[in-house]
C-alpha cells in the first residue's frame, strides 16, 4: 500500500509539474522548433501545424490524468477495502472472544458493551483510526515528494512554505487536541447510554407501560440521544474548520508576497512565475495538509475506541480455541452407555461470599429421571449450568461414562443434552425454525419434524393456527404462553435428538390443562427412554421421577422418593 502511495504521488507531481511548461508552450510555439525533444517528436509523427500538435500534447495530457485518477480511484477502493476488512476480521474474533467468555461475565456486564465492542467498535477503528492514519502518512508522503520537487525548483520558495504552513498545522493541532478529545469521548459515553436506554424500552415494554413510566424512560433516552448527536456536530464541524483556517493563511501568503514585492519594487515575469508555482503547489499541498490535519483531530477523537475494544478481555488461550461448531471437522461425541457421574463438585461465583454449589455428587444412570427441588437460590440452576459446562467446578470433576468432558467432546457433549428452561430463546421466525433451531427452512426434515411436535404434544395446538407450523412466532415469543414455549423447547431437544433432557421448570403455577400436555410430554419422553433432570416446582410434574434431590445453600439435604415426597407434603419451594 505504501507503493501504491508512492506511486499516486509520483503520478501527482508529474501531472503537477506538467502544466507550467505544456500553458508555457502555448503561448511559445516556436519552442516546438528550437527543442530538440520536441522538434524530434513533431517530425516524428508527421505534424505539419504546430497548433495540431499543442492539440496532441492537450489530448495526451487529458489521458494522463484520466489514467491516474483512474489509478487514483481503484488504489483507494482496495486501500479502504483492506481497511474494512480488518474491521470484519475483528468483529468475527471479538465474537469468538464473547463467546469463549465464561457465562458469569456475560450476565454481569451490560449487553451494550458487547453490541459496541462486537459491531460498532470495529468499524470505527477502520473508519476512524487506521484510514486516518494511513491517510496522514499517504499525505505525508505527497507532501515530502512535492517538498523535494519544490526544493529542486527553488529553495526560497520551500522556505516561504515552511514558515506558512508548519505553524499552521501545529496551532490548530493545540487548539482543538483537547476539545475533540473531549468530544471522541462523550460521544462513546452517550452512545452507550443511547443503546443501554433504548434496549431497556423495547425489552422492557410492557413494565415501561404499565407503570407508566414511559416518559421517564423516553427523557431518558432522548437526552442521551441529543448529547451523542451534539457531540457528532461538534465533531463534524471541527473537521470543517483547517479547510477554512488554510485558505485564510494561503490567501495571506500570497498577499504577503505582493506586498512585499511592491514595498521592494522587484515586480518581473521570475517573479510571476515564482508566484504562479507558489500558487500551483499550495493548490496541490493544501488539500493535503487539509487532510492531515483532519486525520489528526478524527484520530483524537477516537482514541477512545482502542481502549473500548479491550473491554471484552482478550485472553490469548481462548483467543484460538476453536468455539465456531463449523470449525471442526468431525465432532467427537462423547461415549454416554452407562452414567453421568457429579463427584463431589463445589462451586463459588466470582466475588460472591456465599458459596453456590458444595461438594455435591449425584450418580445419574442412563434413563434415569431424576427431580431436583428446593427454595430458590438452592442452587438448582448452577448445578444445571455446570452440567451444561457454562460453568465449571472449581473442585471435583464430572465423568460421563467415566470420562471427564474434554475441548474435543465439548459440543459434542452440548449437543446431546437438551436444555429447557423459563426463558427459553425463540427467534422470530415460524414455528417449524424454532423446533428445528440453526437449521435453515428448507433442510428440515419434515418427518422428524412431525414425530418430534407429536412427542412434545404440540400438534393440537398447531392444528388451531391457520398457517400450522409455518405461523410466526414473533419476537421472544411474545404470542405464546408459558407452557407452549416449553413444548416447543422441549420439540427443540428432540429435533436435535438430545439424550439428556434438563428441564428448569418456570415457578409460575401453570393453568391446568397446560400442565397436563407437559407431563403428557414427559410421558412419552420417558416411553423414548431419555435421560432427565428436572427441576420442578409442582409434584405432577415429578410423578416419574426415580429419586428427587432436595437442596438447600447449595447442598444436598435429603433424597426423596416420589411417594415419600407426597406423603410427607414437602413444601417444592
Ligand atoms: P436456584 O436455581 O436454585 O434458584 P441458582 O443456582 O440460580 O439457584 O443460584 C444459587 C446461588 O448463586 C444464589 O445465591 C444466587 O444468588 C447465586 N448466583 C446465581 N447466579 C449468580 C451470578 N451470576 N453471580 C453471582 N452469584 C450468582
Ligand atoms: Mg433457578
Amino acid at each position: 500500500m505504501i507503493f501504491q502511495v508512492f506511486l499516486l504521488g509520483v503520478l501527482d507531481i508529474f501531472g503537477l509539474a506538467s502544466i507550467l511548461p505544456i500553458i508555457h508552450l502555448t503561448t511559445h510555439q516556436e519552442l516546438i522548433f528550437t527543442n530538440n525533444y520536441l522538434h524530434q517528436a513533431y517530425q516524428f509523427l508527421h505534424f505539419t501545424s504546430p497548433i495540431n500538435f499543442i492539440l496532441f500534447i492537450f489530448f495526451l495530457s487529458v489521458i494522463f490524468f484520466v489514467v491516474k485518477n483512474t489509478i487514483g480511484i481503484w488504489i483507494s477502493h482496495s486501500q479502504i477495502k483492506f481497511f474494512y476488512e480488518i474491521a470484519s476480521n475483528l468483529s468475527a474474533r471479538k465474537l469468538k472472544q464473547f463467546l469463549n467468555l465464561d457465562i458469569t461475565a456475560i450476565v454481569s456486564t451490560n449487553s451494550s458493551v458487547f453490541a459496541t465492542n462486537i459491531s460498532a467498535s470495529p468499524a470505527e477503528l477502520s473508519s476512524a483510526i487506521m484510514l486516518p492514519l494511513f491517510s496522514f502518512f499517504s499525505e505525508l508522503i505527497v507532501v515530502l515528494l512535492i517538498v523535494i520537487g519544490i526544493f529542486i525548483y527553488d529553495f526560497k520558495l520551500l522556505v516561504l512554505l515552511s514558515i506558512i504552513l508548519i505553524p499552521t498545522v501545529i496551532i490548530f493541532y493545540r487548539l482543538i487536541r483537547n476539545r475533540t478529545y473531549l468530544m471522541g469521548l462523550e460521544k462513546n459515553n452517550s452512545r452507550y447510554y443511547t443503546f443501554q436506554y433504548l434496549y431497556q424500552i423495547i425489552h422492557g415494554y410492557i413494565d415501561v407501560v404499565l407503570m407508566n413510566k414511559t416518559s421517564h424512560y423516553a427523557k431518558k433516552f432522548l437526552e442521551k440521544n441529543k448529547q451523542l448527536n451534539h457531540s457528532l456536530t461538534q465533531l463534524t464541524f471541527y473537521e470543517t474548520i483547517p479547510n477554512r483556517f488554510i485558505e485564510v493563511i494561503a490567501i495571506f501568503a500570497i498577499f504577503m508576497i505582493f506586498a512585499y514585492s511592491a514595498f521592494m519594487n522587484i515586480v518581473d515575469t521570475g517573479f510571476t512565475t515564482f508566484l504562479t508555482i507558489f500558487i500551483a503547489a499550495a493548490y496541490r499541498i493544501l488539500p493535503s495538509f487539509n487532510r492531515i490535519i483532519i486525520s489528526i483531530v478524527r484520530i483524537k477523537a477516537n482514541q477512545i475506541t482502542l481502549d473500548i475494544l479491550e473491554d471484552i478481555p482478550n485472553d490469548p488461550a481462548t483467543n484460538d480455541k476453536i468455539i465456531f461448531e463449523n470449525d471442526i471437522e468431525a465432532i467427537s461425541i462423547p461415549k454416554f452407555e452407562k452414567s453421568i457421574e457429579i463427584k463431589n463438585i463445589s462451586y463459588q461465583y466470582k466475588g460472591s461470599t456465599e458459596i453456590a454449589l458444595s461438594k455435591i455428587s449425584i450418580q445419574i444412570n442412563k434413563g434415569d429421571i431424576i427431580g431436583f427441588i428446593g427454595t430458590s437460590g438452592s442452587g438448582k440452576t448452577t448445578l444445571f449450568n455446570i452440567l451444561l459446562r457454562l460453568l465449571i467446578e472449581q473442585e471435583g470433576e464430572l465423568l460421563i461414562d467415566g470420562e471427564p468432558i474434554v475441548d474435543s467432546t465439548l459440543i459434542g457433549w452440548r449437543k446431546m443434552v437438551g436444555y429447557v428452561r423459563q426463558d427459553y430463546f425463540l427467534i422470530d421466525a415460524s414455528f417449524a425454525e424454532n423446533i428445528a433451531f440453526g437449521v435453515s427452512r428448507e433442510e428440515i426434515n419434515e418427518q422428524k419434524l412431525k414425530e418430534c411436535i407429536k412427542l412434545a404434544s404440540l400438534d393440537d395446538f398447531l392444528k388451531t393456527l391457520p398457517n400450522g407450523i409455518e405461523t410466526q412466532i414473533g419476537e421472544k415469543g411474545s404470542k405464546l404462553s408459558g407452557g407452549q414455549k416449553q413444548r416447543i423447547a422441549i420439540a427443540r431437544s428432540l429435533y436435535h435428538d438430545s439424550e439428556i433432557i434438563l428441564f428448569d421448570e418456570a415457578t409460575s403455577a401453570l393453568d391446568h390443562e397446560t400442565e397436563n400436555e407437559i407431563i403428557e410430554t414427559i410421558n412419552n419422553l420417558f416411553v423414548q427412554k431419555k435421560t432427565m433432570l428436572m427441576i420442578a416446582h409442582r409434584y405432577t410434574t415429578l410423578k416419574k421421577c426415580d429419586r428427587i434431590y432436595e437442596l438447600k445453600n447449595g447442598k444436598i439435604i435429603a433424597v426423596h422418593s416420589y411417594e415419600e415426597l407426597v406423603k410427607q407434603r414437602i413444601q417444592l419451594n
